[in-house]
């Protein structure tokens, strides 16, 4: 699977989380996974991650084993002034040179100090300290400066492991180094495809002919990583020069979007209510929400996107049928010949809400979450509905597993029947559905 992530190569780069925290579980990691989200966003590929306890024979041992598979290894953590920060002492027993005061930092550490109103506490001038073989790193955002240092060909950067001093040593000095270092001969050119509500075994069968190809090329790769209601699907290929590799990966994505067809949402991380807002929004069209099951989970889901006030004009959570009648006009003789779980309630519902709100488009959801059956229906029983412009959809599921992702797959279901609406996409063929298009 992980060809790409073989170590060696001058954009490989090791990263070495220190902390007993992290092993105590006291605290979650995640420097390393912005550490790697970010230089892999750059190109780099991070061939290598491991944590280490605060002490120095185990830091030292981490950084010369991963300094061994990587042109360039992060030390996060450990740079501070307390007596557990033994990062330094730690390098300078990696590279077998003797620790030293850095008299620039200690007057940089002091005038940090007393720029911010403080005296210089003693143990902060340990934070002047680096291997006499390394040079300091500024730090833009805090008193402990980092730390960068020749291993036998391998250049060791060690940086804060408070996240957001991390970030900006990293923005600011490590990774524009990095990139200098590696020049513009390999980087990793990689997209990822957003697939809603297709399981990942549906999704490798449609892209079978993408992978047969991939698996012939050492150059490429492909992984699937599964979400609820979503996989993505990354692509990536590593060729010299970049163009090149840039050239054979749209070949493919061009390939694997023909293959998926209007099961793909977007590319590189979007969301399903980001993709459906965007939507309206360049549509310069509105919405509505009535929704039974999902509580409010379609509105939330809407409302939690930046900018949706410029597409969603408001809902109704109507749990009872008398709420439903009351207040969306669903036909009380239709509640009460079939009960609240049927698609013509969905359809009326997304109807209602529309015309009462007054929106380009209605949306609704209707069914049963479980654990218990309701009118007659067993849990997973639901019904998602658009109305709008010339539009009118229904979607009959029969929805798997327990309350909770019933609820979750519900909004998904809904959210995507009004993205297909939309944007004028066919409904999927293994959905069971009715599509009817009526003049209004
Ligand atoms: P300080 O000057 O604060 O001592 P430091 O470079 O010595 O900085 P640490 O002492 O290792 O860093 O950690 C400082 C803070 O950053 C702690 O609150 C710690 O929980 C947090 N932190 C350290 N490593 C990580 C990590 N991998 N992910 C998230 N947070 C971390
Ligand atoms: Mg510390």
């Amino acid at each position: 699977v992980s060809r790409l992530l073989a170590p060696g190569g001058p954009d490989a780069v090791a990263v070495v989380l220190v902390g007993d925290e992290l092993l105590l579980g006291a605290v979650a990691d995640t420097n390393g996974a912005w550490l790697a989200r970010t230089l892999t966003g750059s190109g780099l590929r991070v061939v290598d991650v491991e944590v280490a306890p605060d002490d120095e024979q185990r830091i030292a041992a981490a950084v010369r084993r991963v300094a061994g598979l990587a042109r360039t290894v992060v030390v996060s953590g450990g740079i501070g002034p307390t007596s557990d920060d033994v990062t330094r002492a730690a390098l300078a027993r990696a590279c077998g040179c003797a620790l030293v005061r850095d008299d620039d930092a200690g007057r940089q550490i002091s005038e940090w100090f007393t720029s911010h109103g403080r005296s210089v506490p003693e143990p902060a001038l340990r934070m002047a300290e680096r291997p006499a073989c390394a040079a300091m790193v500024v730090n833009p955002h805090g008193s402990a400066p980092g730390v960068r240092l020749d291993l036998a060909g391998t250049t060791v950067y060690a940086v804060p492991g408070v996240p957001a001093e991390l970030r900006s040593m990293v923005r600011s000095v490590v990774l524009p180094a990095i990139l200098a270092g590696v020049g513009a001969t390999v980087r990793t050119a990689s997209t990822s495809l957003e697939v809603v509500l297709l399981g990942e075994s549906a999704v490798a069968r449609r892209l079978a002919a993408v992978e047969a190809d991939i698996d012939t090329d050492p150059t490429a790769e492909l992984a699937y990583l599964a979400r609820p209601a979503h996989v993505s699907v990354r692509l990536s290929v590593r060729r010299e020069p970049p163009d090149q590799a840039q050239a054979r990966l749209d070949d493919l994505v061009v390939r694997a979007e023909a293959a998926l067809g209007a099961d793909v949402m977007g590319r590189d991380g979007v969301s399903l209510p980001a993709v459906v807002l965007r939507l309206l929004v360049e549509a310069e069209q509105t919405v509505s929400v009535a929704e039974s099951l999902t509580g409010g989970g379609v509105a939330e889901a809407l409302t939690s996107v930046p900018g949706a006030s410029a597409a969603v004009r408001g809902g109704v959570v109507a749990y009872t049928g008398e709420v439903k009648s009351a207040l969306l006009d669903v036909s009380p003789g239709l509640l009460a010949a079939h009960g609240a779980v049927h698609p013509e309630v969905a359809a009326q519902m997304a109807r209602g809400v529309r015309r009462r709100i007054g929106a380009d488009w209605g949306v609704a959801t209707t069914g049963v979450a479980g654990p218990d059956s309701a009118d007659g229906q067993p849990p997973g029983t639901v019904h998602v509905a658009v109305d709008g412009p010339q539009t009118r959809r229904v979607r009959t599921l029969n929805l798997p597993g327990d309350r909770v992702r019933i609820r979750t797959l519900a909004v998904a279901h809904a959210l995507d029947l009004l993205r297909r609406s939309v944007a004028g996409l066919p409904e999927p063929g293994n959905a069971r559905e009715s599509e009817t298009r009526q003049g209004r």
